[in-house]
């Protein structure tokens, strides 16, 4: 790169010359980089391409030095601001994107943090092997992101989060220094401490965690304090979900098991949100493996734009949501059985339940930039899709409710809006269509979030499941738990990042003015 007369600032330039990848600081990369699938906007300094770990210590030395913030990006899909900063961008895709060895014995799988989600599926998929957590849904994430968000997938609920997955991370700490986490490897230097740090303070203050701790499994507030596993496990499950804020991933080392050999899918028409505990019990108990919900609006939406597959949207049922379910299984015949008793279990009218045929059809629901296309396709300009509470999630028996009262909250409201959820883990993803006005978009963003948030509340949810806090989330930290608990959650921070400088301002330290000042529509700069 040649940075005579370049407006680039000298500290970027210095950083540029010593790395084996690139830096751009071009507008067109500020701006690209400036906004994920939340509504907040803000302008990074400069985008660095690491080909080397040795590059990922170059830049956390430099954003250290500076003090400068600096944050990890996968494909940007995040709905709650997380990989937003106003500083250093490190984008893992460019050269962080191979998958290095797959163990067909040992059911391994060890890749980089930047290779797509669906790159992991088809590669296994060649050996037979499969991580059940990974669907259609996250094809377009990247492993770093699912990982360093802890997501709630269609599986979870049969197949647990992406933490019973992972077996070992490499990670860069904020000092540069770099380790491997792994079952076995004994922790040394400043990890060592960190661990020697975090095991007193969560041991001294157990009775708070124990009392703060969320109803839900999958929500992903704050740092992983709730767990009672000690050595490298306490480690890895501090650092999945923590959203690039406690050190940076540079290499994941993945479960495997083998594939089954068929999956059977089935629509399930719901009449009545009432109806959906029931049915969701019906699904857990005949072994179902990924369920997902999508709401009337959505698949109308795929009826009118969705394509060539229109006709398996249809319904002339009436309902007010829809399952899909998929289970499997390597005997066909046993499991066309297991599938006839979840139908008859189901109790509903016949008509209620359609057999899907292929593979893809969750894609069409759940994929992040198919949906967003599809949603923006409805509304055109004149109403923004925004998603306002993508972490929703609250005990299974209470999901009716919950789905009332947003629905309440957005009628009075005069506002169109959308839910889809992994609901057999008790998750809902709320879109709200707010009007294109740069002078009331921000308002009626907040709240809208907030009124998701405090329903989450009040049906003994919380609300940083899918996208985890990110910005937006951790502004509303304080409605779901005490000043002492997110005291603990400063506490771990300031143990792994002293100087405040991996992803500042998610997880802790923001607060509703902050993302509010930041919330802009499309077309708008910042
Ligand atoms: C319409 C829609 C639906 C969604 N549905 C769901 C859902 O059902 N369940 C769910 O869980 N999520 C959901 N999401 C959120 C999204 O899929 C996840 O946040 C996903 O993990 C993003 O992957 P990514 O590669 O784009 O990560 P990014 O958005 O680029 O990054 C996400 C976070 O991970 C950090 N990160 C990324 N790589 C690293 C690394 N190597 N080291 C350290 N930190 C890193 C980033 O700094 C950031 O904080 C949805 C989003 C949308 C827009």
């Amino acid at each position: 790169m040649d940075f005579k007369n370049s407006r680039v600032p000298t500290l970027y330039t210095d950083l540029a010359r010593t790395l084996g990848g690139e830096i751009d600081t071009s507008y067109h990369a500020l701006e690209k980089n400036s906004r994920d699938f939340s509504s907040c906007k803000i302008l990074p300094h400069i985008i660095t391409y690491p080909k080397t770990v040795e590059d990922i210590k170059k830049i956390i030395a430099c954003a250290d030095e500076y003090k400068i913030p600096v944050a990890v990006k996968g494909n940007g899909n995040n709905a709650s601001g997380a990989s937003l900063v106003e500083g250093i961008v490190i984008d893992m895709t460019k050269y962080f994107n191979r998958i290095k060895h797959v163990d067909m014995l040992g059911n391994i799988i060890n890749v980089d943090p930047g290779v797509s989600c669906k790159k992991i599926r088809e590669h296994l998929s060649g050996w037979n092997l499969e991580i059940p957590f990974l669907t259609e849904q996250n094809d377009n994430d990247t492993i770093g992101g699912v990982v360093a968000t802890k997501n709630v997938s269609p599986s979870s609920f049969e197949h647990g989060g992406i933490n019973s997955w992972v077996i070992g991370l490499s990670i860069v700490l904020s000092n540069g220094e770099q380790h491997i986490i792994e079952d076995g490897i004994t922790p040394s230097g400043k990890l060592l401490s960190i661990y020697q740090s975090l095991f007193p303070l969560l041991s001294t203050e157990t009775h708070i965690i124990r009392g703060g701790k969320p109803t839900c499994s999958e929500d992903n507030s704050g740092f992983n304090i709730w767990g009672q596993s000690i050595g490298p496990r306490q480690l890895i499950n501090n650092i999945i979900g923590s959203q690039g804020t406690l050190a940076i991933i540079t290499s994941i080392k993945l479960r495997t098991i083998p594939r089954p050999l068929f999956k059977k899918t089935i629509r399930i028409r719901i009449p009545e949100y009432q109806n959906l505990p029931d049915c969701i019990l019906a699904c857990k108990v005949n072994g179902v493996d990924n369920l997902f919900m999508y709401d009337v609006l959505l698949e109308n939406l795929s009826s009118t734009f969705g394509g060539q597959d229109k006709e398996i949207y249809s319904s002339s049922t009436p309902h007010v949501l829809t399952l899909v379910a998929t289970q499997s299984g390597n005997d066909e015949k046993a499991l066309h059985e297991k599938q006839l008793r979840l139908v008859k279990e189901l109790n509903l009218p016949s008509e209620s339940i359609t057999c899907m045929r292929g593979d893809n059809y969750l894609h069409n629901f759940t994929e992040p930039s198919h949906v967003k296309k599809l949603l923006e396709s409805y509304s055109g300009q004149t109403v923004i899709p925004c998603i306002t509470g993508d972490g929703i999630i609250v005990p299974i028996e209470n999901l009716p409710e919950t789905l009332l009262a947003i629905e309440k909250y957005h009628n009075e409201n005069h506002l169109i809006f959308n839910t889809t959820g992994n609901v057999g883990s008790g998750h809902i993803s709320v879109i709200t269509f707010i009007p294109n006005d740069i002078n009331t978009f921000a308002d009626k963003v907040i709240n809208a979030t907030e009124a998701c948030f405090s329903i989450a509340k009040k049906y003994k949810g919380s609300g940083s499941a899918g996208s985890g806090d990110g910005l937006i989330g951790t502004a509303f930290l304080p409605l779901f738990y005490s000043p002492k608990i997110i005291e603990i959650f400063s506490k771990v921070k300031n143990i792994w990042d002293p100087n405040n400088i991996l992803n500042t301002n998610k997880k802790i330290g923001v607060d509703v003015s902050y993302i509010k000042q930041r919330i802009l529509p499309p077309d708008a700069s910042c």
